[in-house]
């Protein structure tokens, strides 16, 4: 067994924009609890979010994409052993209450406490040596096969997430889907999409990231700034028309676009606007005559961990191609400002706290 050292190294954040590598004290754990040496953990944009904004009241670790070793387990855990590599799920719905049973797990108390933690209000605590995992997020925890990576686990959230909001589009195999934004999150919606056997439609500003959406499967591109973007859309449906959109860019314009380039009875699905407050105006007939829904989707679902592990760690959907940038952990004020501020060549950016000896050869 590894020896657990008194004090750890942690990003703290202190306000808006005030990130501070501290030393702060190695969580302690209760009977039921698991310790878990951090090796990857992806920055995620509602992390930046909430470090820029400085909304929540410091002091906070944040982090939640988050894989690494068990290095301790209390004395009453069975389910986990000491050594094994995992990726953790900050989030998990008590899957009983009354938004449970209508499977609106973001929406359910328990669903909102964050069950990770390395110190302080809990807040997923990824950007440090070790975390402190409550009971109640055992069910989202997913065993990483010896042949991934560890970046590949922190990969397991983002992917659910997007599982989740392909879900609630409920298309058939052949419908023409169009994404806007082909950062880490587009990208793997244009994947998931395609291995799902829709036709998509990916657009972005960026020629680079077109290029990386064709890899990853899109059926056409369409270049963000083209003049004739709804015809080439059409086009590119064979006009068909779009059976949905999902918007991934927190652009209002985009919005505003796919409701007009949706056949009757399409969707359009929000994923990034996140901003409270943002307004935009929508033809309201179009939602009750042309029967267009507009729906958004956040965060998890926790029943889709498998489904998430499988797409991931069987590589049909190869995350490590989206990994363009990695950190150590005091560089992590530099790694939440890329990824706040996306350069052509880069998309997923991680921090790597530590470098586990349990690591195996990749
Ligand atoms: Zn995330
Ligand atoms: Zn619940």
């Amino acid at each position: 067994m590894e020896k657990i050292p008194r004090t750890m190294r942690a990003v703290v954040y202190r306000g808006a924009n005030d990130l501070r590598l501290e030393t702060v004290p190695v969580p302690r754990i209760g009977p039921d609890e698991l310790l878990v040496r951090v090796a990857a953990c992806g920055v995620c944009p509602t992390d930046i979010k909430k470090i820029q904004s400085g909304a929540l009241p410091p002091p906070r670790i944040f982090g939640h994409e988050t894989a690494g070793v068990i290095a301790l387990a209390g004395g009453r855990v069975r389910k986990f052993r000491v050594g094994e590599r995992v990726a953790l799920h900050h989030h998990v719905p008590c899957q009983d209450c009354h938004a449970c049973r209508h499977r609106a797990f973001a929406q359910c108390a328990q669903y909102k406490r964050t069950g990770i933690t390395a110190g302080f209000e809990p807040a997923g605590g990824g950007y440090a040596e070790y975390v402190r995992v409550m009971p109640f997020v055992f069910p989202g925890i997913v065993r990483i096969p010896s042949r991934n990576t560890f970046e590949e686990g922190a990969m397991l959230e983002p992917v659910n997430t997007v599982l989740k909001a392909i879900n609630r589009l409920a298309l058939l195999p052949g419908d023409h889907v169009l994404v806007t934004g082909q950062g880490p999150i587009g990208l793997l919606f244009t994947r998931l999409l395609s291995l799902q056997r829709m036709k998509v439609i990916a657009s972005d500003l960026l020629p680079p990231r077109l290029r990386m959406a064709r890899q990853f499967g899109a059926v056409s591109v369409v270049l963000g700034a083209d003049e004739q973007f709804a015809r080439s859309v059409r086009r590119a449906t064979g006009k068909k028309g779009l059976d949905a959109a999902v918007i991934c860019a927190p652009a209002d314009a985009s919005v505003r676009q796919a409701q007009a380039l949706v056949n009757g009875a399409g969707r359009i699905l929000l994923f990034a606007h996140t901003h409270r407050g943002a307004a935009t105006s929508v033809d309201l007939a179009s939602i009750c005559v042309d029967e267009k829904d507009l729906i958004g989707s956040y965060s998890s679902d926790v029943t889709l961990q498998p489904s998430a592990a499988h797409w991931v760690f069987s590589r049909a959907l190869d995350v490590r191609r989206l990994i363009t940038h990695r950190f150590p952990l005091e560089q992590t004020p530099a790694a939440v400002a890329l990824a706040a501020r996306p350069s052509a060549d880069s998309l997923k950016v991680m921090v790597m706290p530590s470098v586990p000896t349990a690591c195996p050869k990749h």
